[in-house]
Order: structure tokens, then C-alpha cells, then sequence
């Protein structure tokens, strides 16, 4: 069976075709700038190497259609026709309280998914968009939603309450609901396979330190709280997001600066962050440059960024009344031992021990702490779109 796995973004669409026989990768790739002039494919086939296409695509029925013929390419394409397409997964971003797992999308889910867009306008609209456009490209063919947000909702009501009036909660669903579930699930039982042992006995702090970032205590492979909250903004600080701030200094700034709203959202959201504090880049990488250099301000933003995870472990830590890993995947924690082992400094109270040289790796499956450490720093490579996969096949 194979299996195409959609993520659509207000402009741009991220596909991978999945084999699930093996697991393998058949094809991947993006379209970018879908709305705007100068629109583009970049699509990759396992045994037929990459190619880009410039076409227009006006919208995101024009988008999957120059997907759906980059995959049945002759020359490029990875199955011979989109019939061998079994089904449809498609990462949605927020599904409210209504989504506690992955759904068969039908008319029903689709009203419920429209009705979870004001609480992800920026995301949930374009997830909508992909799944109308297979709808009347593909009619017929199942599809399944699979939520950022449905790990979290196993937390506890005293996670995910807000100390706000009641009512705000009740009236408006303004609660915490957590991101990046997808991944932390999946990252959660790599490690406890790399462990030996089931996800059902073990505590787990999953770090998920991409562009976005946060992270989520795993008691017994279940979420029992996020960093992220009612919106993607709150938590760590992120490359441009500010993550945890004092909620007075919104009010201040709006006041001292003449802000209105949109632009202190503005602000917080993509002027924040490492960006903000470094004034270099959002990117990793050109941070820890500078900081080697002796910037100042870029060695400050890694030093909080750093000290903001380390807060979250131990405060999971204490919350289960335990920890037997921690575990670190995304674009950083994949890639930067640096980080890694700057993290996970002055944790050794926990019993967790850096092996610098088997911390000295990227993107492979690791457990990187001493022998004699009694809780594990792990890496795991994560992968989404694979999870997706699994979770439609499983449905469908
Ligand atoms: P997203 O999917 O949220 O866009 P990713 O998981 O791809 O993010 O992570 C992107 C981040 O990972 C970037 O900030 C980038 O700097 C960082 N990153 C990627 N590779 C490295 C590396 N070798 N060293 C340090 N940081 C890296």
C-alpha cells in the first residue's frame, strides 16, 4: 500500500510518497510560492533522482495536480499511475478538543476542522484548502487528518488550564492544546525501542528543537504537558518566536511603542526569539558562527535558548516525579551536539552524563550519556511524515 502524505501551508505544499510495505521513501518534495508569481516544484524520486519544475499554481488544486503528475512522470516519477495511491494523510495543525487521534476525513471532520480555524488562522485554512483540493482531484480516495495537537490532549486539566477567568475557557476554548505532537509521539517510542523497553514504563522528556521548538513530558507514552500552549507562541524561545514572556509587557509595549495588536503579534511571533535577542539570523547555524566569533548577543541567545530547555526538563522532571531520558530531535536537536551537551549541562543532578564523543553526531539514532548514566540523552531523527503515514494506514 502506498501512501501520499500532504502538508499544506498558506503558500506552499510539502508531500511524501510512502511505501508501507517497508516503510520506504518513494518521492518527496515541495512547491513553493503557490498564489504568488514565479511558483515552483522540487520534487525527488528515490530511483529517479530531482528535478524542478516551474509552473504556475494558482491555488492548491494546481499544486497537487503538478504533484500527482511529478509522481507519474516517466521520467522523474515514482509509480506508474495514481491508482497505486491507496490513501491520503494529511498533517493538520489544530484540532481543538474535538481530536484526541487521527480521523477518516468526511463531511463531518471537515465542519469540526472549520470550525477549529480560529484557533489556528495562520495554519488550519491552508490544511483545509489541501484536503478540499484532493477531495475533487482525487474523489473517492480516503483520506485521514492527523493532528499537531491530538498527542496533547491526555493532559490533565490542572496542564492545561490557564489561571484566567473560567469562563474563558468555557466560552472561547481558550486552554492550552500543544503542538509538534506528531513528532513527540513518534521520537517517544523510537526511544523507548532504542531503550529496550516498553513507552507504558517509562518518563520522558521529548525535546523538539526545530524552527519552531518545544517540549513534552511523556509519562507512560502518554502527553502529560507541552511548552506549547493555546498557540504555537508560547514556551521556549524559538529562531524568531519569544516563547515565555510576561504577559504585562504586551500592554506596555502596545503603549510605549504605539503598537497596535497585529503588529506586537508581529513582533512576537517573527522578530523574537534568537533572532531577536542575537540581531544575526533565526538560523542556528549562523548563530553559533557569530557566537564563535565573539558576538556577544548570539552567544546570549544560545546561552538563554539553551537555559530555557534546561528549565523545561527539570520542571517535567519534577512534574512526573521522575525521568529516565531525555530525548532531542528536530533541526538542532538532531544536529547540534554543541546544544546538546549545553542543554543537558548541570543535569548531571538528574543523572544525566554527556559522552562527548558519542554526542559528537548528527541525525543518527543515539543514546549519548556515560554508561554509568541512570537517565539517557537520546537523539532520534524525527519524522513526521513516516508517523502520518502509519497513522493513515492504521485507519484506513
Ligand atoms: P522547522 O521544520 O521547524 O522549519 P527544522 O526542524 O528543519 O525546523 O529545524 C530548523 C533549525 O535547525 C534551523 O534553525 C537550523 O538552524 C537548525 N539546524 C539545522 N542544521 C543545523 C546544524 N548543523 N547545526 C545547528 N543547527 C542546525
Amino acid at each position: 500500500m502506498k501512501i501520499l502524505v500532504l502538508n499544506c501551508g498558506s503558500s506552499s505544499l510539502k508531500y511524501q510518497l510512502i511505501n508501507m510495505e517497508n516503510e520506504g521513501l518513494m518521492a518527496k518534495g515541495v512547491a513553493e510560492r503557490i498564489g504568488i508569481d514565479g511558483s515552483f516544484l522540487k520534487h525527488e524520486s528515490e530511483n529517479n533522482g530531482k528535478v524542478k519544475i516551474e509552473e504556475e499554481m494558482k491555488d492548491h488544486k494546481d499544486a497537487i495536480r503538478i504533484v500527482l503528475d511529478a509522481l507519474v512522470d516517466k521520467e522523474h516519477g515514482a509509480i506508474a499511475s495514481m491508482e497505486e495511491i491507496s490513501a491520503v494523510g494529511h498533517r493538520v495543525v489544530h484540532g481543538g478538543e474535538k481530536f484526541s487521534g487521527s480521523v477518516v476525513i468526511n463531511q463531518d471532520v471537515i465542519n469540526a476542522l472549520e470550525e477549529c480555524s480560529e484557533l489556528a488562522p495562520l495554519h488550519n485554512p491552508p490544511n483545509l484548502m489541501g484536503i478540499y483540493a484532493c477531495q475533487e482531484i482525487l474523489p473517492g480516495l480516503p483520506m485521514v487528518g492527523v493532528f499537531d495537537t491530538a498527542f496533547h490532549q491526555t493532559m490533565p486539566e490542572d496542564s492545561y488550564i490557564y489561571a484566567l477567568p473560567y469562563e474563558y475557557y468555557e466560552n472561547h476554548k481558550i486552554r492550552r492544546y500543544g503542538f509538534h505532537g506528531t513528532s513527540h509521539k513518534y521520537v517517544a517510542m523510537k526511544a523507548a525501542a532504542l531503550l529496550g523497553k516498553s513507552v507504558e514504563d517509562l518518563k520522558l522528556v521529548t525535546c523538539h528543537l526545530g524552527n519552531g521548538a518545544s517540549v513534552a513530558a511523556v509519562d507512560g507514552g502518554k502527553s502529560v504537558d507541552t511548552s506549547m500552549g493555546f498557540t504555537p507562541l508560547e514556551g521556549l524561545a524559538m529562531g524568531t518566536r519569544c516563547g515565555d514572556i510576561d504577559p504585562a509587557i504586551t500592554t506596555f509595549l502596545m503603549e510605549k511603542e504605539g503598537m497596535d495588536y497585529k503588529e506586537l503579534n508581529n513582533v512576537m511571533n517573527k522578530k523574537s526569539g534568537v533572532l531577536g535577542v542575537s540581531g544575526v539570523s533565526s538560523d542556528f547555524r549562523d548563530i553559533e558562527e557569530a557566537a564563535e566569533k565573539g558576538n556577544n548577543r548570539a552567544k546570549l541567545a544560545l546561552d538563554l535558548y539553551h537555559k530555557r530547555v534546561k528549565k523545561y526538563i527539570g520542571a517535567y522532571a519534577a512534574e512526573m516525579g521522575g525521568l529516565d531520558a531525555v530525548v532531542f530531535t528536530a533541526g538542532l536537536g538532531e544536529n547540534s551536539p554543541e546544544s546538546r551537551a549545553a542543554i543537558c549541562d548541570g543535569l548531571e543532578f538528574l543523572g544525566i552524563k554527556v559522552d562527548e564523543s558519542k554526542n559528537n553526531v548528527r541525525g543518527k539514532e543515539t543514546i549519548f550519556t556515560t554508561e554509568d548514566s541512570t537517565t539517557q540523552g537520546i537523539l532520534i531523527p524525527t519524522n513526521e511524515e513516516l508517523m502520518i503515514a502509519r497513522e493513515t494506514l492504521s485507519l484506513v
